[in-house]
């Protein structure tokens, strides 16, 4: 399963539990690169910022999201990064 799919499936399993009202984290957080191979101390303060709050302000969930793939070392806040990504895939 590339990528993409594995983001949409995902997407589709985060609208679905969100609909019953028992999910409020950022929908990729269980294939996110990022997230799943760094250790907790490096990425609590991503987490407490974007993946258990307001994950649609993460770059790279924005930039994912309009791209359908960021390089697996963007960080959530790396604004300027996820700009030169979303204007580079045209
Ligand atoms: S880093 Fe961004 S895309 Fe990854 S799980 Fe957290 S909020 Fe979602």
């Amino acid at each position: 399963m590339n990528c993409v799919n594995k983001y949409l499936n995902h997407s589709y399993t985060y609208i679905e539990s969100w609909y019953r009202g028992d999910y409020m984290g950022c929908p990729n957080i269980e294939v996110c690169p990022y997230i799943n191979s760094r250790n907790e101390n490096e990425i609590i303060e991503y987490k407490n910022n974007f993946c258990n709050s307001d994950y649609f302000k993460c770059a790279r969930f924005i930039a994912g999201n309009i791209t359908g793939e960021v390089p697996d070392d963007l960080r959530p806040d790396d604004f300027k990064e996820a700009e030169k990504i979303v204007r580079t895939d045209k």
